[in-house]
């Protein structure tokens, strides 16, 4: 008997990967206008690579970015770059179909709600506060405040016990297989993959081990299930 369901956020809520890649590409023509010296693929290769490098929670990619163009940091053009970022993600900002409409459900059949994301804790709010998400979920717990990410058992743990729910009350929503799905399995919580298809080699381990999980194309089919 399900009590508890578990979302991820990024991808699986929201579009993020999309929104992201086009927000950077709008933020660096900007600093191409104002003067950086590379073409649009040039610098968006280029800050792949620091974001691959710092991690996409770091704050200042476009400083190192200046920096390594430049040898030395330039403010105009990384405040340039920030604000057309940050102004261009949040206008398009946008939940994926039937989400709000799917949680809405949810809540109505007595589910209580809550959020296992890889992230900074603020950061994670600001964008259920964006999404207009924040009052659905009972509880949003962050790799920052459990000092693990996902696939770690003890983000997991957690977040069973700030909810009060037993591992096989609960399940586990997220698009990556790895983090979401492994991390749940491992910690004995059953696991829905969305938006994401099962690789070859996922598939046989699931059957090796025996397991079965739900894979559904859109967070709308969860009414299917739950
Ligand atoms: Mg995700």
């Amino acid at each position: 008997m399900i009590k508890a369901v578990f979302f991820d956020i990024d991808d699986t809520l929201y579009d993020t990967s999309g929104f992201a890649r086009l927000a950077r590409r709008a933020a660096l023509n900007v600093m191409i206008d104002a003067g950086l010296p590379l073409t649009t693929d040039e610098a968006y290769l280029l800050l792949r690579e620091i974001i691959d490098e710092y991690g996409s929670n770091y704050d200042k990619h476009f400083n190192i970015l200046t920096k390594r163009v430049f040898g030395e940091e330039k403010p105009l053009l990384i405040a340039l770059g920030m604000i057309t970022y940050h102004n261009v993600k949040f206008a398009l900002l946008r939940l994926f179909p039937q989400t709000t409409k799917t949680l809405i459900y949810l809540k109505a059949q007595g589910y209580n709600l809550g959020v296992i994301s890889n992230g900074i804790t603020i950061k994670q709010w600001e964008k259920l506060i964006r999404l207009d998400l924040h009052h659905f979920f009972d509880y949003v717990i962050t790799s920052e405040e459990a000092g693990v990410v996902k696939p770690d058992k003890k983000i997991f743990e957690v977040a069973l016990q700030k909810m009060g729910a037993t591992a096989e009350e609960s399940v586990m929503i997220g698009n990556k297989f790895s983090e979401d799905i492994m991390g749940a399995l491992n910690s004995g919580i059953s696991a829905i993959l969305v938006n994401s298809q099962l690789e070859e080699q996922d598939k046989e381990y699931l059957e090796k081990n025996n397991i079965k999980i739900d894979v559904i194309s859109h967070i709308g089919e969860l009414k299917d299930i739950l």
